[in-house]
């Protein structure tokens, strides 16, 4: 796949040729040794409907569902998971709140929402907040709403602009915990508006969590990720997710083993405390699963 998305926000820290650049290149732009491995499109089977119930659910746990509310995202991480759906040009988008509602009549034991994509703060402002508010106010079940969300990083006037809406949210429903996960490869990600934006959500009450993938020749490194994760607890991020690489087509030139994986967790294990580091995770069609302890 030799597409590729890059916002401008991006492209202006490209442009600078620094470290940081170095980071952003390797992850956003093609390279041709990233054509060719056996690899799937839908490597945790997603596509299924025992995964997939309804076009926009992704339902793998009894008390959680995910809800794919856009396909778009302002970067295409070469690594994606769902990349077999970022081009599509009318792939996902947000559902219809009754859609869901009815849903969640028919499974009672569901109390916590994730709202992913795509990116779900390249959603308008105004749509997320009718549908959330729809989807919370249909009745009490929901506890525990999350987003998932690269937009921090990647174009940060995104998340600024849902700064309104995500308040009003908590505001509303203030019996529901809300949080937010930001998917964060590399210390050098983290700029002044990021920080900034850690801040606000913080502000509004917002419980903020980390996802990072291991990542060949990014972070597979005990010192990068040591810095990595110290940033986010001094900003009030708890590290959440260390993922091991989901094996989508065109993802193994960013692989690590897990062997490896397995050495740098045991480092960080002597480098931080215990509460500073995040579960090291494989995902699969029935869920994740734990690979350090
Ligand atoms: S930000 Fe997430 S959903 Fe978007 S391209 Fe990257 S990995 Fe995929």
């Amino acid at each position: 796949m030799k597409n590729e998305i890059v916002s401008k926000y991006i492209q202006e820290i490209i442009n600078k040729n620094n470290d940081a650049s170095e980071i952003w290149k390797k992850q956003f732009l093609y390279n041709p040794s990233q054509e060719h491995d056996s690899y799937e499109l839908d490597p945790l089977n997603e596509e299924d409907k025992s995964v997939r119930p309804h076009h926009n659910i992704i339902h793998k746990y009894p008390n959680k569902i995910l809800i794919l509310i856009t396909n778009k995202c302002p970067v295409f991480c070469r690594f994606c998971t769902r990349k077999r759906n970022a081009f599509e040009e009318n792939g996902i988008s947000v559902p219809s709140a009754d859609d869901i509602n009815d849903y969640l009549d028919k499974n009672k034991n569901i109390h916590e929402l994730i709202i992913s994509g795509g990116d779900p703060f390249t959603v308008d402002s105004e749509k997320l907040y009718e549908f959330i508010k729809k989807v919370l106010s249909h009745s009490n079940q929901i506890k525990y709403l999350r987003y998932h969300t690269r937009c921090a990083t990647t174009l940060p006037k995104f998340c600024i602009n849902k700064y309104d809406t995500l308040e009003k949210l908590v505001e509303v429903f203030p019996m529901v915990t809300h949080s937010v996960v930001f998917h964060i490869n590399h210390h050098l990600e983290i700029t002044k508006e990021t920080n900034e934006i850690f801040e606000k959500l913080l502000s509004f009450q917002y419980r903020l969590f980390s996802q990072t993938v291991l990542l060949k020749d990014i972070n597979n490194c005990p010192n990068i990720l040591k810095r990595l994760f110290e940033m986010l607890i001094k900003f009030k991020v708890q590290p959440y997710y260390l993922h091991q690489l989901d094996r989508a087509k065109g993802s193994k030139y960013f692989e690590v083993s897990l062997e490896e994986g397995l050495k740098i967790m045991e480092q960080l294990k002597l480098l931080l405390p215990s509460y500073f580091l995040p579960r090291y995770v494989r995902d699969s069609s029935r869920g994740k699963k734990n690979l350090f302890y």
